[in-house]
């Protein structure tokens, strides 16, 4: 029994799960593929990224950090949360973040967690130029 001539599959066509566009129909202004289904256009990634997120929103995202990327990564929120303009949703995840990150580093060392408090404070703020250890209490203790 021989099996059926069905020849081969026609070749598929690259289709954006989004606006439909092709190879042959791309969107106005063009685009370009950010993956087989997905092509760049701007409102294309917004939609695809908020179905991806409503998809995924119970996923968890563990992560690990040795104590300097740690602290660094703190400092570098804290600087963020210090700009004027920073949005209020980007400063209530980047306060959650320093927050859930302090927490951890306390756990190691309370004095990571005395650091990270004063990092908080911008009356401990060190121009950059200058280099100075600072004490609790907001002075300055030349090295
Ligand atoms: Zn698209
Ligand atoms: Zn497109």
């Amino acid at each position: 029994m021989s099996e059926p001539d069905t020849g081969p599959p026609p070749p598929a066509i690259k289709r954006c799960r989004v606006c439909g566009c092709t190879d042959t129909t791309p969107c106005p202004g063009g685009c370009s593929w950010v993956l087989d289904d997905l092509c760049s256009n701007q409102r294309c990634l917004f939609q695809a990224q908020v179905a991806e997120m409503e998809k995924h929103a119970d996923a968890r995202v563990p992560i690990e950090f040795d104590v300097l990327t740690a602290i660094q990564c703190v400092a570098a929120l804290q600087l963020a949360l210090r700009h004027p303009r920073i949005p209020q949703t980007a400063g209530t995840t980047s306060r959650i973040i320093v927050d859930a990150i302090g927490n951890r580093l306390r756990q190691i060392s309370p004095l990571f967690g005395i650091l990270i408090d004063m990092g908080n404070d911008a009356k401990f703020d060190s121009p950059a130029d200058e280099s100075a250890i600072l004490r609790p209490d907001g002075r300055r203790a030349r090295g």
